[in-house]
């Protein structure tokens, strides 16, 4: 393969992953590291990519993970999206509270930050401030459904109408790191709302 092949061939890589290490990349081109290095060298210097530490990242990164959720790949509402924070300039985006969580759950140590979308007002809030209400009768989203509120008293008056269980953000964590164990237990069996 062409070097010029390899780089556009790289470039396109990116553009669908948002960032790639010189690892991959050389097993996946079938060349040596240094190689790789050179085509990121050479790419970075015409402004195609962002050089990172062991590899490379898209310059269009961000807006490549806004459009899906990190979880679940649904687009995420307007309505219900959050926002987590990882490392400087990156972050995840997950449709509803029950993927942001489940993003939490699963990177713990990573999240720097995690932004939540107030259901009723559509503000956006930090996910700690937030009341949740896990598991009503209405399915919205993801289930088992899990909404953040920004006012203590819109979720007490949600309850009335759709039940559920009103927590804190750790309450929340602990309803469906619970769930998530029975819904295995049921194998494979999906969620019954
Ligand atoms: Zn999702
Ligand atoms: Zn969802």
């Amino acid at each position: 393969m062409l070097p010029s092949d390899r780089r556009q061939q790289i470039l396109l890589l990116l553009d669908e992953r948002g960032s790639v290490t010189i690892t991959s990349l050389s097993n996946v081109f079938q060349v040596s590291e240094m190689t790789i290095r050179r085509d990121l060298d050479e790419l970075a210097a015409e402004g195609l990519l962002q050089k990172v530490r062991g590899g490379a990242m898209s310059l269009k990164a961000e807006t490549a993970v806004s459009d899906r959720c990190v979880i679940c790949q649904k687009r995420p509402s307007y309505r219900t999206q959050v926002i987590l924070q990882l490392a400087p300039n990156r972050q995840y985006f997950a449709c509803c509270p029950h993927c942001g969580l489940m993003c939490l759950l699963q990177n713990e140590r990573q999240v720097e930050s995690m932004l939540v979308t107030g259901f009723i007002y559509g503000r956006t809030l930090a996910g700690h401030t937030a009341h949740y209400l896990t598991h009503p009768d209405i399915s919205i989203c993801c289930a088992p459904t899990i909404l953040a509120f920004e006012q203590e008293e819109d979720v007490a008056r949600f309850q009335v109408g759709f039940g559920g269980q009103i927590c804190t953000l750790n309450g929340a964590l602990a309803f469906l790191r619970e769930a998530m164990s029975l819904k295995k237990m049921k194998d494979g069996a999906g969620w019954r709302v």
